[in-house]
């Protein structure tokens, strides 16, 4: 397991300070009005990190914590009014960090805008990343679950249809597909796959669990994917003996045509 490098981080003042001794999940850019109004500004950008993975330096007892909704807590700086983390009741292990707070390069990228209806039609959204209507607290909930996005494709079929439903999954460009059936196959003790592509994978029908780097397992059935970025490490930790795992796999890498 590999260490996380320790990320500082403080708010402008310099008396609220932190460290975050473990990975950060990129949550995304959330476009929702409370945090237009809690950052002053077009959206608010955040990583879930788990609570235990951060470490106070000071100002602690500085933080004052705001419910903005039922559930939610929006914590800041006292003195200065700088964001400094936001949580969920539901999801007490977590908590959402600003990226803006952080001293050092974070090396995770937000992947997706959320909230994207109640979004500042004065700041143009051109960065081709996935635009969702939905909340990112629903990201920070499926983030402490397991660490990378997933579902299955029989999740939330609406009662009514009157039209064809077509979800983005996943965003991905120059793509490679692939078709991989398993027999009980497992990686090697100790192999990671460390690939320089992005990878969304669905498994179609059989049984797996992948392990992710941390130590974290997903277990995936028929009609489950997971979309796990470059350089996320990964490895097949068991793959089911009784019937043929089947998977589909989509890669993404900027140098396939
Ligand atoms: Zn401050
Ligand atoms: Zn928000």
């Amino acid at each position: 397991m590999a260490e996380s490098p320790t990320i500082q981080g403080r708010c402008l003042c310099g008396d609220v300070r932190f460290e975050v001794c473990g990975p950060l999940l990129p949550l995304g850019y959330c476009h929702c009005k409370s945090c237009q109004r809690a950052s002053g500004s077009a959206f608010a950008a955040n990583a879930a990190v788990r609570t235990s993975d951060v470490i106070w330096r000071g100002g602690q007892e500085q933080i004052t914590e705001y419910a903005s909704s039922p559930g939610k807590r929006r914590a800041f700086c006292s003195r200065c009014g700088s964001p400094v983390y936001a949580c969920v009741e539901r999801q007490p292990d977590w908590l959402s960090i600003r990226l803006g707070s952080l001293d050092d390069d974070p090396c995770v990228r937000p992947g997706a805008h959320f909230n994207v209806a109640e979004r500042a039609h004065w700041y143009p959204l051109t960065d081709g990343l996935p635009q969702h209507s939905g909340d990112h607290a629903d990201a920070v909930e499926a983030s402490a679950e397991n660490p990378l996005p997933h579902g299955n494709l029989g999740d939330a079929f609406p009662a009514e249809l009157p039209e064809e439903l077509a979800t983005d999954l996943a965003s991905i460009a120059h793509t490679r597909i692939e078709r991989i059936i398993s027999r009980g196959h497992r990686s090697a003790t100790d192999f990671w796959y460390d690939q320089d592509e992005d990878e969304f994978v669905l498994l179609v029908r059989g049984a797996a669990r992948l392990e992710l780097e941390g130590g974290d397992e997903l277990a995936l059935g028929p009609g489950d994917w997971v979309h796990i970025p470059a350089h996320v490490r990964h490895r097949v930790a068991w793959t089911d003996t009784e019937q043929d795992t089947l998977w589909l796999a989509v890669f993404a890498s900027p140098t396939h045509r």
